[in-house]
């Protein structure tokens, strides 16, 4: 064994609580990759001997910023801007921005982290990197919200280019706010820069499918593990938390591949509909509205409950999709959905299962999808989005929706077979973990003490 080599994993987590304090999101992501890397370690001392994981644990950069801005009351605001430029070893930091009262700066990191591995596991040339602010977007008019876009982007833009960090939305950041993002980028720098955001308007630079890859992608790695169990997502029942950009397409997708999706959720509650949900309704509601899923329930008719302050876990189901946000779904819904003989749990989300549903399902043999594997159809499609730019192009519908479903194959199959190698058949965590951390890890060491 090298000089460096006897580290053990338990000492890294220790050390980077010690290093980054009162960020528990992060330290649960950190220690979940961690605790599955073992096996590729003893197989490469060089990892050990360079330090690969106290590197990637540690951010290239973090910036930290104010934000002013003034309310249509002429009242002044101030929030706090974040951008966490994670590990650029694969290429140009890649990753959302999140505007919700909850982000600081241990959700960004936690978020940053994921992002380097998910992004990895495209097999694209993309680093990881996260943002965003505790500015709440909620009950705001669209000149306040584009205010404040104009004053996060006026800080922001020093630190962003096409060839260094390409942000694109996340939760409280869809198309409205990307575009008011790009107007001032654009502004400032007197660049059409197309390549340096993504999640655009389709008239201006954005990819067809970018709006539902993230749903459509996690309901395609379902279907692949579903495959793989000898069965598909025709006539399942499925159980979908969330109501926001990624709930919405994985309950279209899975209609389509014949699912009948019970539920929808809002921070206030859920509803049920026991005909399925209606999507042109639930679309009006939350798309065109901006309203909540009370007002789908208040409207659809005889078939729709909406439960107030409850979760959707206790809707017995086949096939569970969270896609709301971080630790919705803990050990005590975890035992809820296997006593009711949930076959398959993806996450849409990120981190949306705590630690103790994880390990509950793996023992129960319910085929799990951990997010940086599921989700990863958002990001890849991102890629293709700076694709797109770079070559002046914009592709149909048809032709993106094709290079994701690849995607999300080649995912599916680098995860179950990295599993398999390690003697884990259909441990998709490990799988997903280990896959992404040897290419990151892969690069890093070509790339020298950096
Ligand atoms: N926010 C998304 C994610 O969690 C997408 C990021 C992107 O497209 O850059 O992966």
């Amino acid at each position: 064994a090298g000089r460096n080599s006897a580290v053990s994993l338990e000492a890294l987590h220790q050390e980077l609580i010690r290093r980054n304090p009162g960020e528990p999101e992060f330290h649960q992501a950190a220690l979940e990759v961690l605790q599955t890397l073992a096996p590729a370690l003893a197989a490469r001392p060089e990892y050990a001997e360079a330090k690969i994981l106290e590197r990637i644990c540690e951010p290239e950069r973090q910036i930290l910023f104010r934000v002013p801005w003034q309310d249509d009351s002429g009242a002044v605001h101030i929030n706090r801007g974040f951008r966490v430029e994670f590990n650029s070893a694969l290429g140009p930091y890649k990753g959302g921005l999140r505007f919700h009262p909850s982000v600081n700066l241990g959700i960004v990191k936690f978020l940053g982290f994921e992002q380097i591995f998910k992004n990895a596991l495209t097999g694209l040339n993309i680093g990881g990197g996260k943002g965003g602010s505790d500015f709440d977007p909620r009950g705001r008019s669209d000149a306040e919200v584009m205010r404040f876009c104009q004053s996060f982007m006026t800080e922001l833009h020093r630190h962003l280019g096409e060839h260094t960090d390409v942000p694109a939305g996340d939760i409280g950041v869809g198309g409205r706010e990307i575009g008011y993002l790009f107007g001032q980028y654009r502004r400032i720098t007197n660049r059409w820069e197309a390549g340096v955001l993504t999640g655009k308007g389709l008239g201006w630079g954005g990819s067809t499918v970018r709006t539902e890859a993230t749903g459509y992608g996690n309901v395609l790695f379902t279907a692949e593990m579903l495959r793989q169990r000898g069965e598909d997502l025709d006539g399942q029942q499925v159980v979908v938390s969330g109501s926001g950009n990624v709930a919405v397409y994985t309950i279209e997708k899975a209609q389509a591949l014949g699912a009948n999706v019970l539920t929808c959720s809002d921070s206030g509650g859920y509803v049920v509909d026991e005909k399925g949900i209606d999507l042109g309704l639930l679309k009006q509601v939350k798309e065109t509205e901006r309203g909540r899923v009370q007002d789908y329930a208040d409207r659809r008719g005889a078939s729709a409950r909406y439960v107030p302050g409850g979760r959707v876990w206790d809707v017995a189901c086949d096939v569970a999709l969270p896609s709301a946000t971080q630790n919705e779904l803990d050990a005590d819904a975890a035992r809820i959905l296997v006593r009711n003989g949930v076959k398959a749990v993806s996450e849409g989300a990120n981190m949306p299962t705590t630690p103790g549903a994880v390990a509950l399902f793996q023992e129960a043999g319910v085929a799990f999808g951990p997010g940086k594997a599921a989700n990863a159809g958002g990001v890849a499609t991102s890629a293709l989005e700076m694709r797109q730019n770079s070559g002046r192009e914009s592709w149909d519908f048809e032709r993106t929706e094709g290079e994701l479903a690849a995607i999300m194959r080649g995912i599916h199959d680098t995860c179950y077979e990295t599993a398999e190698r390690y003697g884990l058949p259909g441990d998709y965590v490990t799988g997903a973990n280990v896959a992404g951390f040897e290419r990151v890890a892969e690069a890093m060491l070509a790339q020298g003490l950096i």
